[in-house]
């Protein structure tokens, strides 16, 4: 049996996408939002440091707003992001909240990222935040940047804020089950792929595209996000986010998904 030496993991970034959070109905999936929080308030208490990247604000702020529809022009993304951020918010407050568990909010935009001295700064936010024992809970500030939008999306975030965080293991639940050598959406003889050294072109050969139209990322984008998060030898796994449970087995050391190692050469 394989062991991926997930186990040995203490700082975990743990990123879930719209489509896992939410209903095709553009709804909070309140069962899985729930049990999200229980399986990782339980990975704190068992002495995990656990940051969350979480998407689901323009999702939440449709429901909000009652549109009816997944906002389609950036100018009405942003605006039901700003509704929707707090919204999601004071969820993941009032439930982490009935396990003990203290939330903080981090909106990141991708030029904190890329000045030194912004960066350094929210690296020492996120050190103090996991030293007072709480959960960060990571998005991008939707409502003010414009390239959220347009490219990349909370799998890249993710990657970075992995970086960021000096994260042992940077953990993407999805709504796939993990890397497949064919888009199993369209070929059923497609097979999933275990684990893998690192991300080249080999890898990005056989990927599929773009996932669900409720999230933003698809396989391009989290192969993307393996190579950033390359930059700091954190390995990245790949899991199907539509029973949290399966973050037990990860930190258990089990396979699951698609581990990509990007370990040093
Ligand atoms: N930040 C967006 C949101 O919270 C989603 C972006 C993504 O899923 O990649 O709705």
């Amino acid at each position: 049996m394989l062991i991926h030496q997930t186990n040995n993991a203490n700082r975990i970034v743990v990123k879930v996408g719209s489509s896992t959070l939410t209903y095709g109905t553009g709804l909070i999936h309140l069962r899985r939002f729930e049990r999200l929080v229980k399986v990782l308030s339980d990975l704190r208490n068992a002495g995990k440091e656990i940051v969350l990247v979480s998407s689901g604000a323009v999702s939440a702020g449709a429901a909000v707003l009652g549109l009816g529809h997944h906002p389609e022009t950036t100018e009405e993304k942003q605006a039901t992001a700003a509704v929707g951020q707090s919204e999601l918010m004071r969820m993941y407050s009032e439930e982490f909240s009935k396990f003990g568990h203290t939330v903080a909010q981090i909106l990141l935009t991708k030029d904190v990222i890329d000045t030194p001295v912004r960066r350094a700064n929210a690296e020492s936010t996120f050190k103090t935040l996991l030293s007072m024992h709480c959960i960060p809970i990571v998005n991008e500030n939707d409502s003010v940047s414009f390239e959220e939008l347009n490219f990349g999306g909370n799998d890249t975030l993710s990657a970075y804020v992995a970086l960021i965080c000096s994260a042992d293991l940077l953990i993407n639940m999805s709504d796939i089950d993990g890397f497949y050598d064919a888009d199993p959406r369209s070929n059923p003889r497609a097979k999933r792929i275990p684990e893998l050294d690192r991300v080249d072109e080999s890898v990005y050969a056989m990927a599929g595209g773009a996932g669900t139209r409720r999230g933003t990322g698809g396989m391009i984008a989290k192969l993307k996000a393996a190579q950033i998060a390359e930059q700091a030898h954190i390995p990245m796994m790949i899991v199907n986010g539509v029973d949290p449970d399966i973050l037990y087995d990860i930190v258990e050391g089990k396979p699951c998904g698609t581990i990509i190692y990007n370990r040093e050469a």
